[in-house]
This record gives C-alpha cells, sequence and structure tokens, in this order.
C-alpha cells in the first residue's frame, strides 16, 4: 500500500545534540495523525522536516510515495499552519488568502473560486475586508487555517494551531478542526502537548520523547494499554 507520509530512519541533529533519532512513521492517506509529548521533545522538528523547512542529518521522507527529502516546501503538497498566525500585517483577509497562489501565477478565475470555497469552509466570508489587526485570534487563526486550505494540498501540518487561544476558543475550534478533517478527508499531521486535543482528534496518536516515538497506537489504546510508565504518566497527567 502507497502511503500519505513515510518516514524512514529519520535523524535530526543540531550540532551535537541528537533531536530526531532513526524515527520511522507510515501515515495512511486521509489519517488524522497526533504527535503528543512534552516541550522539547522534537515534535516541530519533525514536523519543519517534513515540511522541508529543516534538512535531516539522515534518513527519508516520502510525500505520496515520491521522495520529498530534498525538494523545496512549495514542491512537497503540504500546507502548514503554525501557532503563531503568521499573517501578513498589511495585507486584508482576502490578500493574505490569494497570495501565495497568485505569487505562484495562478489564474485570477482559480484564485477567487479557491478563496471563496476556503472562506465559506471556515466562515471567514464577512472579514475578507478586514486586516489582521482587526481580527480575534480565533479569526486570526481561523485565516492562517484558509490559507492552507486554499492550497488544495493533499496534507495539513500543524503545529499547536491552539495554544495561544483561551479555553473556549479552544474547544470551538478543536470541533471545527475535526470536521474540517472529515469534510476533506485529507491526511493531518497534528502537533500538540495538550492530551484532550490528542484524544479527541487524532486517529492514532505517536507519543514521542527525547525525539523518539514511544508509543503509536489509537486513542483508545494509548489511553487503556499504554505500553511503559512513561506513556501512562504522560497520558494519565493533566495538561
Ligand atoms: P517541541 O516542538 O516538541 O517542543 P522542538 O522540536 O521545538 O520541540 O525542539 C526539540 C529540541 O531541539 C529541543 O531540545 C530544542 O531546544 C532543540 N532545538 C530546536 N530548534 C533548535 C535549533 N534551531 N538549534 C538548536 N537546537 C534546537
Ligand atoms: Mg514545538
Amino acid at each position: 500500500m502507497q502511503h500519505s507520509v513515510s518516514i524512514r530512519d529519520l535523524s535530526l541533529n543540531f550540532g551535537h545534540v541528537k533531536v530526531l533519532e532513526h524515527l520511522n512513521l507510515d501515515i495512511a492517506e486521509g489519517e488524522f495523525i497526533v504527535l503528543l509529548g512534552p516541550s522539547g521533545c522534537g515534535k516541530s522538528t519533525l514536523l519543519n522536516c517534513i515540511a522541508g523547512l529543516l534538512d535531516v542529518s539522515d534518513g527519508q521522507i516520502f510525500i505520496n510515495g515520491k521522495n520529498v527529502t530534498w525538494e523545496e516546501p512549495k514542491d512537497r503538497g503540504i500546507g502548514m499552519v503554525f501557532q503563531s498566525y503568521a499573517l501578513y500585517p498589511q495585507m486584508t483577509v482576502e490578500r493574505n488568502l490569494s497570495f501565495g497562489l497568485r505569487v505562484a501565477r495562478m489564474q485570477k478565475d482559480e484564485v477567487e473560486r479557491r478563496v471563496k470555497r476556503a472562506s465559506e469552509i471556515l466562515q471567514i466570508e464577512p472579514l475578507l475586508k478586514r486586516k489582521p489587526v482587526e481580527l480575534s485570534g480565533g479569526q486570526r487563526q481561523r485565516v492562517a487555517i484558509g490559507r492552507a486550505l486554499v492550497r488544495d494540498v493533499d496534507v495539513f501540518l500543524f503545529d499547536e494551531p491552539l495554544s495561544n487561544l483561551d479555553a473556549k476558543l479552544r474547544s470551538d475550534l478543536r470541533v471545527e478542526i475535526k470536521r474540517l478533517h472529515q469534510r476533506l478527508k485529507n491526511t493531518m499531521i497534528y502537533v500538540t502537548h495538550d492530551q484532550i486535543e490528542a484524544l479527541t482528534l487524532a486517529d492514532r496518536i505517536a507519543i514521542m520523547k527525547n525525539g523518539v516515538i514511544q508509543q503509536l497506537a489509537d486513542p483508545h489504546t494509548i489511553y487503556n494499554k499504554p505500553t511503559n510508565l512513561y506513556v501512562a504518566g504522560f497520558i494519565g497527567s493533566p495538561s
């Protein structure tokens, strides 16, 4: 079977520090994978390697069967949403959504079609003429998701997209991300240190510690049959 994303024996060192060690992970098409672990365990580093924002020290990354280990980020067929919104402050929401497509010289009607579809899905149509400074945190994060959505990619990468939001917004957007996945049915790799997010969103959870995956299983199994004390302690303790 061809996987949506395959990670083969991936290692990454920052100087002498081994941040990821011989990591392997196969993700099926349409699967929602959560990378869960405490701060500093290497979640963002792994995601950035998949996105092509960091060069790996060793190993390979395949997306839809193609070896993308040394491909440019824009050629990998992925969209990424970060914890901080990373919107262009001087541009309207509409411009923020369309900018990347315009740079790629996409046809104007196709750009408009995609912006319309993404803003409908995320319910941000009333905000299209506003600037980021005129938006709430939750609205900004919707726009950030929209920017990944307009690219029509197979694989979405999320790096703690809800961490900067208050509890109520966090749970609202969690539900929305779940709905988005049910609608789009694309592959999602979602980084968090929040156990609740992991248990409610994931098809499978990869529990990480010091750059190594400790257990990879569905939420029920992780919760009820942790393979070691680390996993049991981490998933059992409140965030
Ligand atoms: P997480 O996202 O799980 O909190 P990170 O992937 O950001 O963890 O970081 C993993 C480890 O790599 C940490 O020990 C961090 O200090 C280190 N690290 C991250 N980025 C760099 C960098 N650019 N240079 C050196 N060390 C880094
Ligand atoms: Mg991180």
